[in-house]
């Protein structure tokens, strides 16, 4: 990744590094918090190499996204760091996607859900799609919920998660091809185990939920921008990229937040980004 003194990550195709073949290709699909910002959508993350392309998270709102970025149906798998709708939710227009879409694969997508999220999954259809019961769901894709000691392997990419500190189980992961590691927080308070799975991490994706907010109290499931920043510099992360934001501060607010603890290159996400590791 280019190194730089940080800023909105630029949006809609230009890279923060199109000098080099990169051995991943992160491209943000969607970097709102809960309420998305206008014109924005939230948590969603595409992750490709050279063989393997996959979802992190597909928020409220992301699957447009997605569409403007790749094929749905050429995807390798899709995973969920947790059964909150701006993680989830628009699994829902992924599957008429890969139903009833013009391209259509030959065998079921791998979907990668946490601990009890099939049920949650399976609940969430049954209320819309009763007449389709199970059918909705596996017709398309292969559901999986995936045991976080275990990892996760797709093609080249090997995928550790770690529990985050959270109102609902949630796993942060790390994605490691060939020398290169992208991290991602999904959602949480500072805690150790997002710390470890950022440990000299090319670079660690964080949210950065309550921005400036310094009142904080406890407990809560979320960080400011200095916490992600101290979570990068404890971690030893090579670059910072803060995302799941609302519309309260603006890039520079976050990266000056951030940049209390951090001294490596920060980005703030924006929807369209395109990110070569
Ligand atoms: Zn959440
Ligand atoms: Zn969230």
């Amino acid at each position: 990744m280019a190194q730089g003194h940080g800023g909105r990550a630029r949006s809609r195709g230009a890279g923060i590094s199109a000098v080099r073949p990169a051995t991943l290709r992160i491209r943000v699909a969607g970097s709102s918090s809960s309420i998305p910002r206008p014109g924005r959508a939230c948590s969603s993350y595409i992750v490709q190499s050279a063989e393997t392309a996959i979802v992190i998270d597909v928020g409220t709102g992301a699957l447009a996204n997605l569409r403007m970025a790749c094929e749905p149906a050429d995807l390798d798998a899709v995973i969920i760091s947790h059964m909150h709708a701006d993680h989830f939710l628009d699994l829902v227009p992924l599957r008429y996607s890969l139903k009833y879409g013009q391209r259509r694969r030959a065998t079921p997508l791998p979907l990668y859900l946490p601990p009890g999220g099939e049920r949650t999954m399976r609940r969430l259809v049954s209320a819309f799609a009763p007449e389709i019961g199970g059918d909705f769901l596996d017709d398309v894709f292969d559901v999986v919920e995936y045991r976080p000691d275990n990892g996760i392997v797709v093609g080249d990419m090997h995928i550790r998660l770690a529990l985050t500190h959270h109102w609902v189980p949630a796993f942060a992961m790390r994605i490691e091809c060939e020398s290169v590691v992208f991290a991602y927080s999904a959602d949480t308070s500072p805690t150790e185990s997002v710390i470890e799975i950022a440990r000299n991490a090319t670079l660690f994706c964080c949210e950065a939920t309550l921005g400036l907010h310094d009142e904080l109290y406890e407990p809560r499931g979320h960080c400011n921008a200095a916490e992600a920043g101290l979570m990068a510099a404890q971690s030893g992360a090579h670059g910072l990229l803060l995302s799941h934001y609302g519309s309260e501060w603006s890039a520079e607010q976050l990266i000056e937040g951030a940049r209390m603890h951090y001294e490596g290159p920060i980005y703030v996400a924006d929807d369209g980004n395109d990110l070569r590791l």
